[in-house]
């Protein structure tokens, strides 16, 4: 089964009035070489026009990696509260 299949097997209770992780300075991310939150996201969250960074926060796996490799320590990042959030439906 492709990665993308699997990922279509979560269903996703979106805080839109809260994201839970954010950027928080995108001049940092400007001069981020690498943009390892990129690279490491299984989930495609982050994407980078060439001046700003897009956080496709909703499906987020909640799996901490972009906050752990950012090197600037540029993600504002919380669990989302409760009842939101991913459910993995088999895991
Ligand atoms: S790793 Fe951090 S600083 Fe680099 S692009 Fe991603 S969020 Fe921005
Ligand atoms: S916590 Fe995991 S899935 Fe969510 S944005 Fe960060 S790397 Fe991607």
């Amino acid at each position: 089964m492709r990665i993308e299949d699997k990922l279509y097997l979560n269903r996703y209770r979106t805080n839109e009035k809260e994201p839970h992780l954010k950027i928080i300075d995108e001049k940092v991310c400007e001069k981020c070489e690498g943009k390892p939150c990129i690279i490491c996201c299984p989930a495609d969250v982050y994407e980078w026009d060439g001046k700003s960074m897009e956080v496709k926060y909703e499906g987020c796996l909640e799996c901490g990696t972009c906050r752990v490799v950012c090197p600037y320590k540029n993600i504002d990042w919380n669990y989302p509260k409760g009842n939101y959030g991913i459910l993995y439906k088999f895991g």
